[in-house]
C-alpha cells in the first residue's frame, strides 16, 4: 500500500519502542488485546489527574463535565455502529459482560422449555458458556453449528438446523482462533425468516469491519474496547429498542432505579436501567479517543493494510517446512492459526518470546475449535495496524530458529 505511513502510526503506540528480554518488542497478539494508542492513554491521564468524580448524579462542575464526556461516548458509538437512539448502546465490562447480560436477562425469561441455541464451532467461551448455563436453567438445549475443513461455518448445515424450535442464533462475526469472516448479514436473515434473534460477538470485528446495526439487522451487538486499542474494563452492548425494553434489568443498584422503596422499586429508562453502580468512568472517556483515533486513519486503510499483511504472513508462513495454517477461510481477517509438526504450540510460544515476539498459544478459548481440528492447541499470531512485513520477517526467522531448537 504505497499511501501508508505505517512509521507513522508506529509513534503513536508508545509500547513499541520497548524491549523485551532485550529485544526490540514485535507484539503479534491483537487478537487477544491491541496495545493503546497516545490519544487513548492521554485522555486516561487527564480524567485521572484533572478531571475525576462520579458521574450522573452530581450537579457540581466536576461531576457534570464527567457527564457531558461519558455521554458523549455513548452518541460516539452510537455513530460508530449506526444504532438508531444513543440509548440503545449500553456500557459493560467487555464483550464477556454484554453476552451474559444477553443470557441472563433476555434469554432467561423468554427462553421456553424445549427452545434450542443455535451457536457455531467457532465461538468462543464466552459465547457458548452464558448460553449452556441459561439452557440448563430453562430447559432449552444448546445445538452446535459445525465448520468445513476451511474453518468456516456450515451454511448448508445451518439452514438445516433452523426450525420453530430455534429461538436464538448467536455467531461471532469474526473468529478470534482462525480469522473467518461470518456472512452474517445472511445469517441474520435466515435466523430472522425461522423466527429467531441473532445476537453478534464482534469482539474481533468492531476494529477491523465497517459494522451498521441497521443494515445488518442484528437484534444485540457486543464488543470490547480493549481490542480496538481502548482501556480494558469497557464494553459495549447494542440492542434493538423493542427488545431492550421488555428485558427485565441485569444488576440491581444505583442509577438503574427510578424510585425505590421497600414495597417496590421501579426502574429507569434505557439505558441506565442496564448500567448499575457506578461505571468505568475514565475507560468510557477513553473509549471515544480510541474510536476517533480509528476514525482518523480510516477503517478501510485498516483493513487495507492488515489485508496486506495478512496475505504476505499467509505466503511466507507457508513456505516453512511442517507448518500447517489452520484456518484457510476464503474471507479471513488478518490472524494466522497454525501448527507445527513436533513441536508443542506452548514451547514455540516461549522460545519465540525470548526473541521479544508476541504470539498466543493455546485453545484460545475456543475448545470445541480445537476438538473440531483434532488439536489442543495452535500458535497464533494476529496482526494491527501498526505491525510491519519487516515483523513478520522477524516471526518467520524466529519460527525457523525455534524450529532447529526444538
Ligand atoms: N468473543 C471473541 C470472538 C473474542 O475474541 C473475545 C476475546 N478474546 C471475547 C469474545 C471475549 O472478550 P472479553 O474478554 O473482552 O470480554
Amino acid at each position: 500500500m504505497d499511501n501508508f505511513d505505517v512509521a507513522k502510526i508506529r509513534k503513536d503506540f508508545p509500547e513499541l519502542e520497548r524491549t523485551v528480554h532485550e529485544k526490540p518488542l514485535i507484539y503479534l497478539d491483537n487478537a487477544a488485546s491491541t496495545l493503546k494508542c497516545t490519544p487513548v492513554i492521554e485522555a486516561l491521564n487527564l480524567h485521572y489527574s484533572h478531571e475525576a468524580a462520579n458521574i450522573h448524579r452530581g450537579v457540581h462542575y466536576l461531576s457534570e463535565m464527567g457527564t457531558v464526556k461519558y455521554e458523549e461516548t455513548r452518541k460516539c458509538i452510537q455513530k460508530l455502529i449506526n444504532s438508531e437512539n444513543d440509548y440503545q448502546v449500553i456500557f459493560t465490562k467487555g464483550t464477556t459482560e454484554s453476552l451474559n447480560l444477553i443470557a441472563s436477562t433476555y434469554a432467561r425469561k423468554f427462553l421456553k422449555k424445549g427452545d434450542q441455541i443455535l451457536l457455531s464451532t467457532l465461538e468462543h467461551h464466552s459465547n457458548i458458556v452464558p448460553w449452556q448455563m441459561v439452557a440448563e436453567e430453562v430447559g432449552a438445549e444448546v445445538v452446535e453449528i459445525p465448520v468445513n475443513d476451511l474453518g468456516e461455518i456450515d451454511q448448508d448445515a445451518y439452514k438445516n438446523l433452523l426450525n420453530d424450535r430455534v429461538a436464538i442464533v448467536s455467531t461471532n462475526h469474526i473468529s478470534n482462533s482462525l480469522g473467518t469472516i461470518n456472512p452474517i448479514k445472511e445469517m441474520i436473515k435466515l435466523a430472522h425468516e425461522a423466527g429467531a434473534i441473532y445476537v453478534v460477538d464482534a469482539a474481533q470485528s468492531i476494529s477491523h469491519e465497517k459494522i451498521d446495526v441497521q443494515d445488518l439487522d442484528c437484534d444485540f451487538l457486543a464488543f470490547s474496547s480493549h481490542k480496538m486499542f481502548g482501556p480494558t474494563g469497557v464494553g459495549v452492548l447494542y440492542g434493538k429498542e423493542e427488545l431492550l425494553n421488555k428485558m427485565p434489568p441485569y444488576q440491581g443498584g444505583g442509577d438503574m432505579i427510578d424510585v425505590v422503596t421497600f414495597e417496590k422499586t421501579t426502574y429507569n429508562g434505557l439505558p441506565h436501567k442496564f448500567e448499575a453502580g457506578t461505571p468505568h468512568i475514565a475507560g468510557v472517556i477513553a473509549l471515544k479517543a480510541a474510536v476517533d483515533y480509528i476514525q482518523s486513519i480510516g477503517l478501510n486503510k485498516i483493513k487495507a493494510w492488515e489485508h496486506e499483511l495478512l496475505e504476505y504472513a499467509t505466503k511466507k508462513l507457508s513456505e516453512i517446512e511442517g507448518l500447517t495454517i489452520i484456518g484457510t477461510a476464503k474471507e479471513k481477517t488478518s490472524v494466522i492459526s497454525f501448527t507445527i509438526d513436533g513441536a508443542h504450540p506452548h514451547d514455540i510460544g516461549t522460545l519465540l518470546d525470548r526473541q521479544g515476539i508476541a504470539v498466543r498459544t493455546g485453545h484460545h478459548c475456543t475448545q470445541p475449535l480445537m476438538k473440531r481440528f483434532n488439536i489442543p492447541a495452535t500458535t497464533r499470531a494476529s496482526f494491527s495496524v501498526y505491525n510491519t512485513k519487516e515483523e513478520v520477517d522477524a516471526l518467520v526467522a524466529g519460527i525457523i530458529k525455534t524450529k532447529e531448537f526444538l
